[in-house]
């Protein structure tokens, strides 16, 4: 029995039938580029979310780069950002032409450390973009309130983390600004490219939608200089099919991840930590494993797929120029020489979570993890 990391091909097949009515409706309505499935997915996204308002945009790091922008960041501003996460965050930071801070993460949650955060704060510190990485959000009570106390706005990444909670208030709904990736492997995923910004500020909101649609409110009039960052109708309908489901496919993510717990305990592998005050969405159930380059091999032998997010931290990248030595975040450079995620999907079933996990006490044994 193979285990894929994700099969979507089998999540076509439960949804084929509703998909073709919902995409043949927009096919027949001649209506392409923003329209009512999009202004419909809008009202959706908040209204799950418990927020004022939600712009849909082209994809997640768009939705980064013009929330950085309708918050006012650009030229001579810092922005504080962890570098154990997909580049995303930070590339939007540069693109907004401020300055990314990187600051090291927690590394039982793999995400940002607010007493890192809160060192790595400048005099030129405008923002923070904290990552809810793998589907949990981070110690967002901590990252508020160093946020209040120095006057800096928070952004959240949360296109891991659809769906999660902290203290009962959703990933998205903490900060100034929330924002959404649904890349077709998130956990609302799309069949294409889109994003999505929400907000409580009507302001921020009405910056995002002008910047979306090349700084224009009032179709030939153009205020700023914005982009051509304006989501489709036919993803909107194929989202909001989906957004339907999100609850169970979430639900069901946890049940695979407490069996994974289950069926792993007492093995020689670092589970991941639950920091217990809100759901968790398992995006990615990801383990630590000192020889974990040996151990994929060993479960790729064995049909079981694997992945490495992420073996080169942001502040590494040879984009940002930082040969390694020169800033030290020990805590995110031995997460991405350690970390291993295992297949978790809402299609997976007990059968296939029990073999990854015969899979891996196999290759343990095989790639000699102590
Ligand atoms: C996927 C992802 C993004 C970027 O989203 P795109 O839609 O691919 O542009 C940003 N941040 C994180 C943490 C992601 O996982």
């Amino acid at each position: 029995m193979n285990v894929p990391m994700l099969d979507l091909a089998a999540e076509y097949r439960d949804l084929e039938a509703e998909l073709s009515g919902a995409i043949g409706k927009v096919f027949a309505s001649g209506r392409f580029i923003l329209g009512p499935e999009v202004e419909a997915l809008e009202r959706e996204v908040a209204g799950y979310l418990g927020v004022a308002h939600a712009v849909a945009v082209a994809s997640g790091t768009d939705a980064l780069h013009l929330a950085l922008r309708a918050a006012g960041i650009g030229p001579g501003d810092d922005v504080v950002t962890p570098s154990f996460t997909f580049i995303a965050a930070a590339e939007a930071v540069s693109h907004a032409g401020a300055r990314v801070v990187f600051a090291d993460i927690d590394p039982a949650t793999y995400n940002l450390d607010p007493a890192a955060f809160e060192a790595a704060i400048t005099p030129a510190t405008r923002a923070v973009i904290a990552v809810h990485l793998f589907g949990q959000t981070a110690d967002l009570a901590a990252i508020s309130a160093i946020c209040a106390r120095r006057g800096l706005r928070l952004i959240e990444d949360c296109a891991q983390a659809i769906g999660a909670d902290f203290d009962g208030r959703r990933a998205g709904a903490w900060g100034a600004l929330g924002c959404f990736s649904f890349y077709p492997t998130k956990n609302l995923g799309a069949y294409g490219d889109a994003g999505m910004v929400v907000t409580n500020d009507p302001g921020l909101a009405d910056s995002v939608r002008m910047l979306r649609h090349h700084g224009s409110r009032t179709a030939y009039r153009h205020e700023v200089i914005g982009y051509n960052s304006r989501l489709d109708e036919l993803q909107a309908a194929i989202l909001r099919v989906k957004l339907k489901r999100l609850e169970r496919w979430n639900a069901r993510r946890r049940e695979h991840a407490a069996l994974y717990r289950r069926l792993l305990a007492g093995a020689p592998f670092g589970l991941p930590a639950e920091h217990r005050r809100g759901a968790h969405v398992y995006h990615q159930f990801t383990v630590r494993a000192p020889m974990r380059d040996a151990l994929r091999d060993q479960l790729a032998a064995r049909g079981v797929a694997s992945a490495i997010y992420y073996p080169l931290p942001v502040h590494w990248q040879p984009v940002y120029g930082a040969e390694p030595g020169k800033l030290s975040l020990p805590a995110s450079e031995q997460a991405a020489r350690e970390v291993l995620s295992l297949p978790i999907y809402p299609q997976l079933t007990e059968a296939q979570v029990r073999r990854v996990c015969e899979a891996l006490a196999a290759a343990a044994a095989q790639a000699r993890v102590r």
